[in-house]
């Protein structure tokens, strides 16, 4: 099985994906957080990428998508992708077509994750995760259980993302509408798209896209 999640920032992709690898053994392709190792390990892409991530604009076609060709060739056949954050543009759509064929794969749903822009910047603005496991978290809506300690590792140590930031993230909303909500249609001529209401709870999210795989 082979999906792409699509939604704007903060609409869950990244929540959702972390439930699939874990209940499914699927892997999680997330080219922003393939990015944002990238920046922390100050590589060349990584070097490139910052001040683009920084605000809130496009990284470039050919980079995401080496990342992610790069990925899928490390990954056994039977090891079901979800693409998280790519395709981002049209451009990028289209070189996923030549990659899931040349690594002998096929995209089975497009699941878009319908959400309410006002919503986002809350949900962004209050998103943070934990600084040793990645587990992530939001300030009101998803807290961990006992305040300033992981429930997954029982680390202290939190860290917040520094393009979560009101502006930036109008900015990441534009890049969004302009973008990549086109490549929606072509998708749809195929048949594959499945949507959810991205505002109803994360374990509602969850069940309505195991009702969409099983
Ligand atoms: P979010 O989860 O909030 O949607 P991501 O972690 O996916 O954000 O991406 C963070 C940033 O990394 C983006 O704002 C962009 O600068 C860059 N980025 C990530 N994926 C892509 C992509 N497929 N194409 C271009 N830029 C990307
Ligand atoms: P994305 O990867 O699409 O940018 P995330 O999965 O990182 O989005 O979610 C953004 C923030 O919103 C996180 O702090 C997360 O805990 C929270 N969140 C995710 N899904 C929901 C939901 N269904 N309801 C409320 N908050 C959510
Ligand atoms: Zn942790």
């Amino acid at each position: 099985m082979n999906i792409i999640l699509l939604g704007p920032p903060g609409a869950g992709k990244g929540t959702q994906s972390a439930r699939l690898v874990e209940q499914y053994g699927m892997r999680q392709l997330s080219t922003g957080d393939m990015l944002r190792a990238a920046v922390k390990a100050q590589t060349p892409v990584g070097i490139k990428a910052k001040a683009v991530m920084d605000a809130g604009e496009l990284v470039s076609d050919e980079i995401v998508s080496d990342l992610i060709d790069v990925e899928l060739a490390t990954m056994e056949a039977d090891t079901g992708a979800i693409f998280d954050g790519y395709p981002r543009t049209a451009a990028q759509a289209q070189i996923l077509d030549g990659l899931l064929e040349k690594h002998g794969r096929s995209l089975d749903y497009v699941i878009e994750l319908e959400v309410d822009e006002d919503a986002l910047v809350e949900r962004i603005t209050g998103r943070f995760s934990c600084a040793n496991c990645g587990t992530l978290y939001h300030d009101t809506a998803n807290p961990p259980a006992k305040p300033g300690v992981c429930d997954v590792c029982g680390s202290t140590e939190f860290k917040r993302r520094p393009d979560d930031n009101e502006e930036t993230v109008r900015t990441r909303m534009q890049e969004y509408r302009a973008k990549t909500a086109p490549i929606l249609p072509g998708y749809e001529a195929r048949g594959i798209v499945r949507r959810v209401d991205g505002m109803a709870s994360i374990g509602e999210v969850a069940a309505a896209i195991d009702a969409i795989l099983k």
